[in-house]
């Protein structure tokens, strides 16, 4: 049954990958074309233009890949000034022998490859980081930046007015074959050259088209350190449920006690045809699309709560 989730703020291309996988074509090529059009639009403020820069006011973007039926990964991370990102983890997917580039060598690459040096800093998101940083620096900070230690600005970091959000495609086509498509700016103000889990196969995204995929939006450095994503899918190879393949993954993220901790979203779909997402801890409520073959358009959905 060909299907596709993603979250609240995949409008700008949900319905193009509908359309393409209704056509027939591919979960990841149908994905990766939808994904470039929630990268581009402006008021999606998470992702690709409309994303918030790290602490030095300069975009970088991460994304990943995987296809479940050879479990082929590609991905990027804290890549500047290009866009679609999750296009350019294709293209790692594709034609290198590598999984995963980032910053500079990314860039190259991507020159290689014929994408445009793009001018990805919003000007809103320009303003609101340096009104945000400057309320952290003391005067003599402000007098030597972006010279000074970036560390100790860590409360910008975990700004709780900017809430953490990546887009995430995770779609079954007609030949059965799930795949996943991830693209984030990550946290706003992070620190430059910060990773988030969107890039990291396993953490956040995962697939395997015998038993499923999932995909994890909030806070990546809770994922990668339980392997949230694929935790789910080896579950499920071990014959759990999706429900319960959740289930342990949020009992995992609960262990933890040290470190930053705050919210985590989980995305995740079966080889039967299942779909979940499940809300840890975020204190907004959480909203998906989904559509399947058997619906008539796609719905926005609510997440439960774990
Ligand atoms: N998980 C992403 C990260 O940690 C951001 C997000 O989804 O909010 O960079």
């Amino acid at each position: 049954m060909k299907m596709l989730l993603a979250n609240a703020e995949a409008w700008p291309g949900f319905d193009t990958t509908v359309g393409l996988l209704k056509q027939g074509g591919a979960s990841i090529a149908a994905m990766v074309s939808g994904i470039a059009k929630v990268e581009r639009e402006a008021k999606v403020r998470s992702v690709g233009y409309g994303g918030w820069p790290n602490m030095l006011g300069e975009m970088e973007f991460d994304a990943g890949v995987m296809d479940g039926a050879t479990r082929d990964v590609g991905a990027v991370g804290a890549v500047p000034a290009t866009l679609p990102v999750s296009a350019l983890a294709y293209e790692v997917m594709q034609h290198l022998p590598h999984v995963m580039l980032t910053g500079a060598g990314a860039r190259r690459f991507a020159s290689e490859r014929g994408f445009a040096v793009d001018e990805v800093l919003h000007p809103d998101s320009k303003r609101v980081w340096w009104e945000r940083l400057q309320k952290e620096m003391s005067p003599e900070q402000l007098a030597a930046f972006p010279d000074i230690a970036l560390a100790p600005l860590s409360n910008a970091i975990t700004d709780p007015e900017r809430v953490r959000d990546t887009t995430v495609f995770l779609g079954r086509d007609a030949t059965d074959n799930i795949g996943v498509v991830t693209s984030t700016s990550g946290w706003a103000w992070k620190y430059p050259g910060r990773l988030g889990d969107s890039p990291i196969p396993g953490a956040g995204f995962y697939a395997d088209s015998r038993y499923g995929a999932a995909a994890c939006t909030h806070t990546g450095e809770m994922t990668m350190r339980c392997g949230t994503s694929r935790s789910i899918v080896l579950a499920m190879r071990l014959g759990y449920s999706l429900q319960d393949a959740i289930k342990l993954a949020v009992e995992e993220l609960s262990e933890l006690k040290s470190g930053f901790l705050a919210g985590v979203v989980i995305h995740a779909i079966d080889a039967k045809g299942n779909h979940q997402v499940v809300n840890y801890r975020c204190e907004e409520e959480i909203r998906y699309w989904y559509w399947d073959e058997r619906m008539a358009a796609p719905e926005l959905r609510v997440a439960a709560q774990a």
